[in-house]
């Protein structure tokens, strides 16, 4: 055997996916504004009045941060109309 005969180790690649997640940007009460992925933050919203809220943990400070959220206006105008 050739002692030049290294086995070419072959390393995987890490195969990352795409980053297709939307970046959200929301306050934190004690860090200020932080960015968040769609994945970080879950929204609920009541289907009786249209109130929702959403929740995220601060990437910095790790607290769970829990704010009113306020994208319903267009639907409800318009439902109302
Ligand atoms: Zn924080």
């Amino acid at each position: 055997m050739h002692p030049c005969a290294v086995p070419n180790i072959q390393v995987p690649l890490a195969q990352e996916g795409p980053d297709t997640m939307a970046t959200i940007r929301a306050s934190c009460y004690d860090c200020g504004d932080v960015e968040l992925t769609t994945a970080d933050v879950h929204v609920r919203v009541c289907t009786l009045d249209n109130q929702g809220t959403y929740s995220f943990r601060c990437p910095h400070c790790a607290m769970t941060v829990v704010k009113p959220a306020e994208a319903r206006k267009d639907v409800i105008e318009e439902g109302a109309a």
